[in-house]
């Protein structure tokens, strides 16, 4: 290829190649930095149930702001902190922080509220996870009845007998799991069946266009009644309109978050100002509700 483009086709190809490896190189050392220097936080999310309009609960999201690379997304950062082995400091301290942070908003709010938190596929596997969670809740005082630890599918499809005993471990402690982005994998239903799992979240991507197409109004019904017949709870993320709280709530989907009911938050400026959802789903009644 880069004899039949010439020199400088070679050329162009290992600059490009060079940028990027650099630009990873400062990324990656940034990231090392980051926890000192204190530039990750995390924001709260509202959980909110869909049959009584109250905040139940908040999912934690990792922000990282640096003054060279602005805000990066966790999208970006996960990733990063998997390939360069930083995954389990970070994920620690995402696990201690969280913890701390919903205990302290348990008793500003007098709710018991639960958090969630996402582990990664590599975390998830690391031999001191669930070491790092009883302490995290031993040192929070937060009851593990009040965490839930979300993963992806396919962590579980593809590392099945060590995934089977983290999930045991886990769930010995008291603390739920829920399976994260669910759908999106490729992975056979059959395994949902094998493992011990506590709520099943339907991914945004089928949220997003719920009352336009069909085909996903389709897959999140069979999501919801396939939670159903497992006795699993069900929660949609990403729920944005009215119209999709509406279809949401007349298929009986047990839980919702999204920009909706608020956006991911730091901790002190989160509440508990519930939402009124009338019994009847009429969009006047949410337009009340929701002014819009
Ligand atoms: P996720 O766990 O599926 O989290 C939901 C994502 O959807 C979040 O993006 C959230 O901000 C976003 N979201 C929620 N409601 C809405 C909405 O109504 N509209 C839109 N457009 N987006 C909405 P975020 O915070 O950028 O996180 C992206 C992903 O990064 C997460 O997806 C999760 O997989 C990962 N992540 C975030 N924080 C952590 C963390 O602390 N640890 C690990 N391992 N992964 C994390
Ligand atoms: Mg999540
Ligand atoms: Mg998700
Ligand atoms: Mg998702």
């Amino acid at each position: 290829w880069a004899k039949a483009n010439g020199r400088s086709g070679y050329m162009l190809f290992t600059r490009e190649m060079q940028r990027a490896a650099s630009y990873k190189m400062e990324l990656e050392s940034d990231l090392r930095r980051a926890l000192e220097c204190q530039e990750l936080q995390l924001h709260y999310q509202p959980k909110v149930s869909l049959e009584t309009g109250r905040i139940i609960g908040m999912e934690a999201l990792l922000r990282w702001t640096n003054a060279v690379h602005g805000a990066v997304s966790p999208a970006k950062i996960i990733p990063i902190a998997e390939e360069c082995g930083l995954i389990q400091v970070i994920g620690a301290w995402v696990i201690r922080t969280a913890c701390r942070e919903a205990r302290l908003l348990q008793v500003r709010l007098g709710q018991p509220l639960r958090v969630s938190v996402n582990v990664s596929p590599r975390q998830f596997l690391q031999n001191d996870l669930v070491d790092v969670i009883a302490a995290a809740l031993a040192d929070s005082g937060l009851a593990p009845e009040h965490l839930e630890v979300e993963i992806t599918e396919g962590v579980l499809m593809e590392n099945t007998a060590l995934a089977l005993e983290r999930l045991a471990q886990i769930r010995a402690l008291g603390v739920s799991i829920a399976i994260d982005d669910f759908g999106t994998g490729f992975s056979s239903l059959s395994y949902i069946t094998r493992f011990q799992i506590d709520t099943l979240k339907i991914d945004r991507s089928f949220i997003a266009n719920v009352t336009e197409s069909a085909n996903d109004a389709a897959v999140a019904q069979a999501i919801i009644a396939l939670a159903r017949s497992l006795k699993v709870k069900v929660v949609a993320e990403g729920v944005e309109t009215t119209g999709q709280l509406a279809f949401l709530r007349e298929h009986c989907c047990d839980v919702a978050h999204g920009d909706l009911f608020g956006a991911p938050v730091p901790p002190a400026l989160f509440s508990v100002q519930g939402f009124h959802f009338a019994a009847a789903c009429s969009a006047a009644d949410f337009a009340e509700t929701f002014g819009q």
